[in-house]
């Protein structure tokens, strides 16, 4: 018999291992399981895994995704890079809410694993009936257990029948299978009786020799804390920007609106993003919306953004932008040099 691909699954825990609570069923909670109890329940309530792939699976946290942070990123990067060398792939459990913060970092983190990466979870636990859980699951590790003889490499998300890229996916809905959207990326592959890739999938793979620029940057695994992240709004209060700029942020991120304009009439937003400049706290315009990103020498309202040095996060998700803000200012001279790693970002392609 040939020998069998060899897949890690990476557990970090969300709705995919939890049970309904005895005290209100309508609603999910973490159980109290041991790894060992944890691991026999995924591997007798989906059979399938072993005819798939050798599969193992590590347990790293039973956490709701809501309390994972830079310090988890981190943690997971590590436990993917030492599993790397002696997997095929990689499926990282996770839950939906922070999931696009986690794919964002692990495609900092881990830009030089050959292994793919692919994160999945669920909206209705494996613990009941008519779950999610189980299907995405099955083909996150069927595709981490071919993608490299497939030719893929990255960070992926798998849900609902669809591959992503990791960088470029929002969370759309809490209830629906459908969770996931990747508003300015296209769907890397669609799953139905067999794997179906789009274009877009080829051009994921070139990439990773322009990221060689950026291994001279030396990049340390490290986040700062400092970065705030605010939405405007028409009747912004941009006067507290000044106590943001004097009360110890190190950037700020600010979600413009969709054409990437933002009530710069206003003379407080305008002296408070002077005041961030002259601190040296570096400001990112991202934008949310679908299609290709805002031009933003279309309108006067997004001029000031850029007479005042802002640096646009143009295609990226706002949740990519801060995390990849959050990266760059972790980084010993991150934010003297902010603009230059930003752009060398850009040019690797990140
Ligand atoms: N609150 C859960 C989590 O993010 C939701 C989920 O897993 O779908 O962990």
């Amino acid at each position: 018999m040939p020998k069998k691909n060899r897949v890690l699954i990476l557990y970090t825990g969300g709705t995919f291992g939890m049970i309904p609570d005895p005290k209100d069923p309508r609603r999910f909670k973490v159980p109290e399981l041991s790894d060992r109890d944890l691991k026999r329940r995924i591997f007798s309530q989906v059979p399938e895994l072993s005819r798939i792939a050798d599969c193992e699976i590590e347990v790293l946290y039973h956490l709701d995704s809501s309390h994972l942070g830079p310090v988890h990123w981190i943690e997971m990067s590590q436990a993917i890079t030492r599993a790397a060398r002696e997997y095929s792939g990689i499926v990282l459990l996770h839950g939906t809410d922070t999931l696009p913060y986690t794919a964002s970092a692990l495609s900092l983190l881990n830009m030089f694993t050959s292994t793919p990466i692919v994160l999945t979870g669920a909206q209705r636990p494996l613990s009941v009936l008519r779950n999610d859980a189980r299907r995405n699951l099955i083909s996150a590790v069927e595709f981490a257990s071919k993608g490299k003889t497939w030719g893929h490499r990255g960070v992926f998300v798998f849900f609902d029948e669809r591959l992503f890229l990791g960088r470029a996916v929002r969370k759309k809905s809490a209830t629906l299978f459908d969770a996931f959207e990747s508003p300015r990326y296209p769907v890397l592959a669609e799953v139905g009786s067999d794997w179906s890739f789009t274009a877009a999938m080829s051009q994921v793979g070139e990439k990773p020799k322009r990221r060689n620029l950026l291994r001279a940057l030396k990049l340390q695994p490290q986040f700062s804390r400092g970065v705030v992240s605010l939405v405007l709004t028409p009747a912004f209060p941009s006067a507290l920007l000044r106590s943001i700029a004097s009360g110890g942020a190190e950037g700020v991120l600010l979600t413009a609106f969709p054409s990437g304009t933002g009530p710069t009439q206003d003379p407080l937003l305008v002296s408070g993003l002077e005041m961030l400049r002259a601190r040296g706290i570096p400001v990112v315009i991202a934008t949310e919306g679908s299609g290709q990103a805002a031009n933003t020498k279309t309108y006067a309202a997004a001029r000031v953004f850029q007479e005042l040095d802002c640096v646009f996060a143009e295609s990226d998700t706002p949740e990519y932008g801060f995390v990849k803000m959050s990266y760059i200012l972790g980084q010993k001279s991150g934010q003297k040099k902010f603009q230059k790693y930003w752009n060398a970002f850009r040019q690797a392609g990140l």
